[in-house]
């Protein structure tokens, strides 16, 4: 048999450089047909035939290819499934928003969970979801829980934020996250601008634990250009992987001041990476650190902030109300970015796309349905403010390969080759464009008929099915 195997072997080689069949046609479980399949990793940019088996890409081909079942693609871009780095609406409702966006992993990496065994468990146990997912351990989350905030919600209201730590606390925050790595933490959550009582000093001790355990520090950074350069300096220190989170809303009228010192970073050999979402208007917990300077701002300030239960624009008293109530997690989201800074932070070289999304009961912000969407459709095709290929870039191979070092298993995200995962999304770049607004974030996007999460058909004729073969994208446990 090996003998006939060596001969035969390189004669179907040949015959398929012929494009000649040979032996026996495989039958793929799904064959994606006719599509401009893109993938930013080897370039490749044309007509293929996609053959999946199981939930791998088998068959890359120029010829066509049998399917039990095969979708017709032409004149629509098969891309590989896009990888948001920093989603919070880590839930059905949320995945059932980003996934007709085109979003087939979703990982919360910013604020993350304090405790990642079960946070894994709810969702591996209920049998598979619409997406991948996957977290990190937070700073955010174990600094509530050492220092007792009285918030139960993402964000601290009180003392986790504002308090100053002890050594023993910093001990403490420590051993929860090297805990959270041990069980698997895709990465290393920050919120310094949500934590004002913690350190530069405390947080450098964190970025350390997360370079012990080879893990990126993906941060929502205070402070403005000044902050940037301290986190950036601590994370240098430290040895870690950092990546600033948001890089459109944290740089805001200081953006390009922004992208020049992350460059200036990694031209000295740093690894530091940033993202972006493309909405001038950003989203937070109204109890949160953000505000507590309200009381100064001047009366026409809070007509910016537009409540997210109600899409009512606030005043001072209705924002001194909400804020109140926060401890009930009331969300707002702030408006005010101009649509140059937007614009400068997607087209950026330095910028992934991420959402920063969450929906949940209807209500949340557009980003969560429509970041990928509107990228392509407003910034791609009605600008042509970036190549359709960067964009992909930024929503495929740059996050897949931002994690790669501590989770393997995304060097077989965000590309489209044979032996990769079959995660893929297929899009009508002709009418691919966002829909949601800030009154109804739950309008989904629009050109985005076909969606593929491991070789399952998760959005079929642009509707969620009702597959869930979404599993845990988790570092490996030790
Ligand atoms: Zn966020």
């Amino acid at each position: 048999m090996t003998r006939r195997w060596s001969i035969l072997t390189p004669v179907c080689a040949a015959l398929s450089l012929l494009q000649i069949a040979c032996g026996p046609a495989t039958t793929y479980d799904v064959v994606v047909a006719n599509g401009r399949v893109m993938d930013p990793e080897s370039g490749v940019d044309g007509v293929r035939h996609v053959g999946i088996t199981g939930a791998s890409i088998a068959a890359i081909s120029e010829r066509p290819l049998r399917g039990t079942r095969v979708i017709d693609a032409s004149g629509h871009v098969v891309a590989p499934g896009f990888v948001d780095l920093h989603e919070h609406g880590q839930q059905e409702e949320s995945y059932a928003m980003m996934v007709r966006d085109g979003v087939t992993s979703a990982l919360e990496l910013e604020v993350g969970t304090g405790d990642v065994a079960p946070w894994y468990a709810a969702r591996d146990n209920a049998g598979g979801q619409i997406v991948n997912y996957g977290v990190s351990v937070g700073h955010i989350q174990a600094r509530m829980k050492v220092l007792g905030d009285p918030s139960k919600g993402l964000l601290p209201t009180g003392i986790g934020g504002s308090g100053a730590a002890t050594e023993a606390q910093i001990a403490e925050m420590e051993s929860m996250l090297r805990k959270g790595l041990a069980e698997g933490a895709v990465a290393v959550g920050f919120g310094s601008a949500y934590t004002p009582g913690a350190t530069m000093a405390e947080i450098e001790r964190m970025f350390r634990v997360a370079a012990e355990g080879g893990a990126s520090a993906h941060i929502h950074m205070r402070n403005n250009v000044a902050g940037l350069d301290s986190t950036i300096a601590a994370a240098a220190a430290a040895k870690v992987k950092l990546h600033i989170v948001h890089v459109n809303s944290s740089g805001d009228t200081n953006l390009v001041a922004f992208l020049d010192h992350i460059k200036a970073a990694r031209d000295k050999g740093q690894d530091v990476t940033t993202e972006a979402y493309p909405y001038g208007a950003g989203m937070t917990e109204i109890a949160s650190a953000l505000f507590d300077d309200w009381k100064t701002w001047p009366d026409s300030r809070f007509g910016q902030h537009q409540l997210v239960s109600t899409g009512e624009r606030l005043t001072r008293r209705t924002f001194e109300q909400a804020r109140k109530q926060g401890i009930t997690n009331a969300t707002v989201i702030i408006h005010g970015r101009s649509e140059e800074q937007t614009r400068a932070a997607i087209v950026s070289p330095l910028t992934m796309i991420a959402s920063d999304g969450f929906i949940e009961n209807g209500r949340g912000h557009p980003r969560t349905s429509g970041s990928y969407s509107k990228v392509l459709g407003k910034y791609v095709r009605e600008e042509k403010a970036l190549p359709l290929m960067d964009a992909l870039r930024k929503m495929t191979l740059l996050p897949a390969q931002r994690l790669e070092a501590r989770v393997p298993a995304m060097a077989k995200k965000g590309r489209i080759k044979v032996g990769a995962d079959a995660d893929l999304t297929i899009f009508d770049p002709a009418t691919v464009i966002d829909r949601a607004t800030y009154e109804d974030a739950t309008i989904p996007a629009a050109g985005i008929p076909y969606v593929i999460v491991g070789g399952q058909v998760v959005v079929d004729s642009g509707k969620v099915t009702t597959a869930r073969p979404g599993r845990a994208i988790r570092a490996p446990v030790q």
